[in-house]
């Protein structure tokens, strides 16, 4: 009998809440604009074409933040660019990189982030490997040797295939003897740095005080033709990392005694001590101002590509959902607020220095909603650790397209996050802040961080649905009848100390980098 019953309610529940989906104005209304008149291709274009790479510090980085502003204007989105920080003002300029010797061949590479500029006819020396030793007595004594040489500082990879390309094509027996000898190769290259009594942080800087005229690296990132591109650790001298293809070539030119040259011109502007800011955009709420939903994600990137994928997409998902409620929800019940956090890659620190100032916001947030990995159509949600989050994260969900549910699957209560985006900055103080995690897309060694983090690896159909889910569930997180629960679930045991992990505190952002 209780059967029945449940299932008569069933029945007669469904296709209520199914109509009052549909007929929610407001939500078919973001549906129908997302998909007729989604302004994701030309916002990418202004972005990542026009504007570029935005490295904390350089001009693009300032230009995005004021082009955001002059964007949300547009939309009748009151918004503003808020200081939290300085940090060392650099601009990229014109890298070349050309074997001159014994043969000529322009070369694929650039100088890394923050790089210190060479004159504009270059630096043109020989390259050297690292030797191997037995201790760091034996590299004190070869490291004179570097003056006036161009030092190669990273392991010659036996292969530029990726596995998955070995796995589709070699033998099984082939693949496992070249996975084993890179293994060991690997393992003794470690080894090798320990011997010398340095690490690749260290490294750079001893070369350069030894006299060395430039530092060559190559940061595979295990794809074709993809490297990942930091920060130099150089101060007068060029950190250039050259493609897998061209570092191999020439660590074989040195091998063979052939003595390769290179000309290396890398030119940079420095620009003494520049603001950092996030920018934040608000809809002011009419019934409970003092409550928000935040959507995230920052606004940074490194500047090897133009950072489409980390955090250009997620920049687009929040801009558009941001556009689509102000054009279907112009007076939220709560207010509405975006935060394109500065300077998330050196250690999140926009949204940590906007927690650790605004804590009536901290204090009155509803729901957090940031994106930061990748393209992807978000396929995990996880309640972040808050013990109730499966209540109203689920009655959110269920106002979204089931096309686009169908492909998330949610954890709950789940844990905290101890870093990894700025979300983490505000679940540090128990704010109900949560990630929509993407769809993997070869993220990690395509495009995070990477020379191929562009444009073209955009997937707008996925980005389009993410502006979707995240419009809806900032509407259905604004109209709620009930103030989210922020009570925290026991966190399961840490294997190491048997003890339950604890909550994630609060840390203070670096808000004067790289100036030491
Ligand atoms: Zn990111």
């Amino acid at each position: 009998m209780r059967k029945l019953q449940l299932l008569l309610l069933c029945l007669l529940i469904a296709p209520l809440s199914i109509l009052g989906q549909e007929e929610d104005p407001v939500i078919a209304g973001i549906i129908k604009e997302a998909n007729e008149n989604s302004q994701l291709e030309p916002l990418a274009h202004e972005l990542m074409d026009l504007i570029g790479p935005r490295l904390v510090g350089t001009p693009q980085m300032y230009a995005a933040h004021e082009w955001a502003v002059a964007k949300y204007g547009s939309w009748g989105i009151i918004a503003e660019n808020q200081q939290f920080g300085t940090w060392r003002g650099w601009e990229r300029g014109i890298t070349h990189i050309d074997m001159v010797h014994p043969r000529v061949q322009s070369l694929r590479g650039t100088q890394l982030a923050w790089n210190p500029s060479t004159s504009k006819e270059g630096v043109t020396a020989e390259l050297v490997v690292l030797p191997m030793v037995k201790d760091s007595l034996e590299f004190a004594k070869w490291l004179p040797s570097v003056k006036g040489k161009l030092v190669m500082i990273s392991m010659n990879q036996p292969t530029g295939r990726p596995d998955y390309n070995w796995e589709e094509f070699a033998t099984e027996k082939s693949f496992e003897k070249m996975k084993e000898a890179r293994d060991e190769q690997t393992r003794m290259w470690r080894e090798n740095f320990e011997n010398m009594g340095y690490n690749s942080r260290t490294l750079p800087k001893a070369l350069e005080d030894a006299g060395a005229v430039g530092i060559v690296t190559s940061n595979w990132s295990r794809g074709f033709g993809v490297n990942k591109i930091f920060g130099a650790r150089t101060k007068a001298i060029p950190t250039v990392d050259l493609e897998l293809e061209d570092y191999g070539m020439l660590y074989r030119m040195v091998a063979s005694g052939k003595k390769p040259q290179l000309n290396i011109v890398a030119l940079s502007k420095e620009l003494g001590e520049m603001p950092t800011f996030n920018t934040i955009g608000e809809i002011r709420g009419t019934e409970l101002p003092n409550e928000y939903v935040i959507l995230s994600a920052h606004f940074d990137s490194w500047d090897g590509g133009t950072g489409a994928t980390d955090n250009g997409t997620g920049t687009l998902v929040m801009m558009e959902a941001m556009r689509l409620l102000k054009k279907f929800y112009p007076n939220p019940k709560r207010t509405i607020l975006v935060g394109h956090w500065g300077s998330e890659e050196q250690g999140l620190n926009g949204s940590r220095a906007f927690v650790e100032d605004n804590p009536k916001v901290v204090e009155g947030t509803q729901a957090l909603f940031n994106q930061d990995n990748g393209t992807g159509r978000v396929v995990r949600i996880s309640g972040g650790g808050f013990l109730n989050s499966y209540d109203y994260l689920s009655r959110w969900l269920a106002a979204v397209p089931k096309e686009i549910t169908d492909e998330i699957e949610t954890t709950f209560p789940g844990s905290p996050a101890r870093g990894g985006s700025d979300y983490a900055s505000f679940q540090a103080m128990g704010a109900p802040a949560f990630s929509l995690s993407s769809l993997n897309w070869s993220y990690w060694n395509y495009t995070w961080h990477t020379n191929r983090d562009t444009y073209d690896k955009i997937v707008f159909d996925d980005v389009r649905n993410n502006a979707i889910l995240t419009a809806i569930l900032a509407y259905m997180a604004s109209e709620d009848p009930e103030r989210t629960s922020r009570e925290k679930a026991v966190l399961p045991l840490n294997p190491r100390t048997g003890e339950p992990r604890e909550w994630p505190t609060p840390r203070s952002p670096n808000r004067r980098g790289g100036m030491e």
